[in-house]
C-alpha cells in the first residue's frame, strides 16, 4: 500500500481516488474549490456515450471549418490569442483531421469507452451514489442526407468494434421521440444506439465525495496545488512533495487529475501536454410541467443535434442541455451572446420542453482536449507523477475507466485493456 495524492477533485480525480482506495492505497485529493465537481464536471451534457465517440478531428471536419468560423450561429468559435500553445494546439489538431487517424482514435476511445461503461454498471450496481442515472439510449439526428450518409459509414466502421446502432429514417425517429416534432421537416435521419446512458456528473462527484470520506479518504479542499518538490536520483526524477498555499503534502505518487490546469503544471515540471481548454455552455430547464402534458412535449431520451453539436440529456426532472466549443483561452465568464444563441436553438427544437424565459442556469466549462480527441493516461517524465488527462469531450463518459487503469497502474498491476494510443508517448 502507498500513500498517493490525487491533485484535483473533478469527476477524474473522483473516480481516480475511488479505485485508489478501493484497492487499498491511502489517499489524499488536493481540491482548490471548497467541495468536488466544481468545474468542468459542473454542469456537463451529462451524457454516458459509449458508443459515439468520434473525435472532433474528423475527416469532413476541415472544410467546415471556414463557414462556422462566419456564422453568428457557429457550434465552434476561434478567439485568436498571442499564445504559442494554443497556435501549437490548433495546428495538431488540423495534422490530426485526417480518415486514418480519426478511425484509429475512435477504435481506441471505443476501447475505453466500453471499459468504463461495464464500470459504471458496477458501480450502479453496487455503490449507493444517487445521480439521476438513466438508461434511456440516445438518438443522433442529422439535418442533411450527406451528414446522415456518413454516420451511416461510421456506424458501420464501429460495428465491427461491438457498436450496437441503428439508422432510422424520419418517421422511425419521430416515432422513437415524438417530441422531435416541430423539426419534422429538418430530421434526414438519425443513429439511434439503445445502450447509451445519462447522469448527473456533479450529483455524482458529490455523493462520491462523502462516500470516499466515509471511507477513509481525506480531502483537502479549499487547497491550491502550486508547485512541486522535485529530487533527481541517476537522471530519474520523482516528485517528493506538492505546494499549495496551505502548506506542503508529501506522497509516494501523485496523480494529475487538474482538468484543463494539467497542461500549466506539466510545463513547470519540464514536460508537454498537448491540453488546451475547448469552452462549452450548458442550459437546464425545467420539464416538470412539459412531462405531464405527454411525451410528445419534452424528450424521454437523450438526443444530439449534429447540424448544430447541441445534446439533450434528460436528468431527473431536468432537461440538461449543452453544446459550443470556443478555442479561447482559460477565460470562463459566460457570454450572454453564446447562452443566448444556446437558448435560441433549444427553443427551435423542444419548444413545448419548459418555460426558455425562467433562469435556465447557464453556465460554461472548459473541456480539456487534445488535438486527437484521445486522452493521455499512465506515466510521465517524472517518475511517480501519474496522469488523468485529455478526456475533453468525454470525461464524463471515460472517467471510470480511466480512473481504473491508472490505479492499476499505479499498484503495480496491468491495466485491463491495452493502453495503445492512449499515453503521453502516442
Ligand atoms: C459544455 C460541456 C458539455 C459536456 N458534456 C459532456 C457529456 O455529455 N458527456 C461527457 O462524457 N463529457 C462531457 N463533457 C466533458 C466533461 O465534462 C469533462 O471532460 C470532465 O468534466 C473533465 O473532468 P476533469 O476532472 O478532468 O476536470 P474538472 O472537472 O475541471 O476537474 C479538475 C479539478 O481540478 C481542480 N484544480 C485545478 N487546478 C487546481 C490546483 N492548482 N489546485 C487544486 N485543484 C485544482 C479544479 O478545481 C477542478 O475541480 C462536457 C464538457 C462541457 C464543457
Amino acid at each position: 500500500m502507498s500513500h498517493v495524492v490525487v491533485l484535483g477533485a473533478g469527476i477524474i480525480g473522483i473516480t481516480t481516488a475511488y479505485y485508489l482506495n478501493k484497492a487499498g492505497h491511502q489517499v489524499t485529493v488536493i481540491e482548490r474549490n471548497p467541495q468536488a465537481g466544481l468545474e468542468t464536471s459542473y454542469a456537463n451534457g451529462g451524457q454516458l456515450s459509449y458508443s459515439y465517440v468520434a473525435p472532433l478531428a474528423g475527416l469532413g471536419v476541415v472544410p467546415k471549418i471556414p463557414p462556422w468560423l462566419l456564422r453568428a450561429d457557429s457550434p465552434l468559435r476561434f478567439y485568436p490569442k498571442f499564445d504559442i500553445d494554443q497556435w501549437r494546439w490548433c495546428i495538431a489538431f488540423l495534422r490530426a483531421c485526417n480518415r486514418p487517424q480519426a478511425e484509429i482514435s475512435t477504435v481506441h476511445l471505443l476501447r475505453l469507452a466500453y471499459y468504463s461503461r461495464q464500470l459504471i454498471h458496477e458501480i450502479v450496481a453496487t455503490e449507493p451514489v444517487r445521480f439521476d442515472y438513466r438508461r434511456n439510449g440516445k438518438l443522433v439526428i442529422f439535418s442533411d442526407h450527406e451528414s446522415f450518409d456518413g454516420a451511416k459509414r461510421t456506424l458501420d466502421f464501429q460495428r465491427a468494434f461491438g457498436s450496437e446502432q441503428h439508422a432510422l429514417d424520419r418517421d422511425q425517429c419521430l416515432a422513437l421521440e415524438p417530441a422531435l416534432q416541430h423539426i419534422r421537416q429538418r430530421v434526414a435521419g438519425g443513429i439511434h444506439t439503445p445502450s447509451e446512458d445519462a447522469g448527473d456528473c456533479h450529483d455524482f462527484c458529490v455523493g462520491m465525495e462523502a462516500l470516499l470520506k466515509d471511507r477513509g479518504v481525506e480531502f483537502r479542499v479549499s487547497e491550491t496545488v502550486q508547485r512541486f518538490r522535485v529530487d533527481s536520483h541517476d537522471g530519474r526524477r520523482a516528485i517528493r512533495a506538492v505546494h499549495t498555499d496551505r502548506g506542503e503534502v508529501s506522497g509516494d505518487a501523485f496523480v494529475m487529475a487538474m482538468g484543463a490546469g494539467n497542461a500549466w503544471h506539466a510545463k513547470a515540471l519540464g514536460f508537454h501536454l498537448p491540453i488546451y481548454p475547448l469552452k462549452g455552455y450548458s442550459l437546464t430547464l425545467d420539464t416538470r410541467e412539459a412531462q405531464q402534458r405527454g411525451p410528445a412535449s419534452s424528450p424521454h431520451i437523450s438526443v444530439t443535434d449534429s447540424a448544430y453539436k447541441v445534446v439533450y440529456a434528460l436528468l431527473g426532472d431536468e432537461l440538461r442541455i449543452a453544446g459550443m466549443a470556443d478555442i479561447a483561452g482559460y477565460n470562463t465568464a459566460v457570454d450572454p451572446v453564446r447562452v443566448r444563441l444556446l437558448i435560441n436553438q433549444a427553443r427551435s427544437v423542444f419548444p413545448d420542453a419548459g418555460d426558455y424565459t425562467a433562469d435556465l442556469k447557464p453556465w460554461c466549462g472548459l473541456r480539456p482536449a487534445t488535438p486527437k480527441g484521445t486522452p493521455i493516461l499512465g506515466t510521465s517524465p517524472v517518475s511517480n507523477m501519474f496522469l488523468n488527462a485529455g478526456h475533453g469531450a468525454l470525461g464524463w463518459t471515460l472517467s471510470f475507466g480511466c480512473a481504473k487503469v491508472v490505479s492499476d497502474l499505479i499498484g503495480g498491476q496491468q491495466a485491463a485493456i491495452s493502453l495503445q494510443g492512449l499515453t503521453l508517448a502516442d
